[in-house]
């Protein structure tokens, strides 16, 4: 039987951010939905990005403080209290939520995750 190779110390940042980042992903579909009712200023129920595989918990977002947040690909939101102080470091407070940044091997993977960093030349190609 295959025992599992003694990696797991060097890959919890990793696996931890895989949540953040699939979170992420679900947040950004919950974005494209809210900009069709405009207002950038109201306010949206988007899904705490915490580490935690188990936590859907809703935190409430404008567009205009999701845009800033997501403005940086290493950058994640969490409900007060969801960062993972041994993996990420609190960048911004608020009454709401708190926003998290992610380091070392984590915020590699999360930045190379970011569905925001656009770098395929071929986006203007027309076609039809
Ligand atoms: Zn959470």
């Amino acid at each position: 039987m295959g025992e599992e190779a003694d990696v797991r110390a060097d890959s919890r940042e990793e696996r931890l951010a895989k949540n953040e980042i699939l979170f992420r992903s679900v947040n950004e579909a919950i974005e494209q939905q809210a900009l069709q009712f405009g207002g950038i200023d109201d306010d949206y129920e988007f899904i705490c990005e915490c580490a935690s595989s188990g936590c859907l918990e809703h935190v409430k977002l404008s567009l205009r403080q999701y845009e800033h947040i997501r403005s940086e690909g290493t950058r994640f939101f969490v409900l007060p209290g969801h960062q993972d102080v041994t993996v990420e470091l609190v960048v911004e407070s608020t009454a709401r939520y708190d926003v998290v940044e992610k380091d070392g091997l984590a915020g590699i993977a999360a930045d190379a995750a970011d569905p925001r960093d656009a770098t395929d030349p071929s986006d203007f190609e027309t076609s039809g």
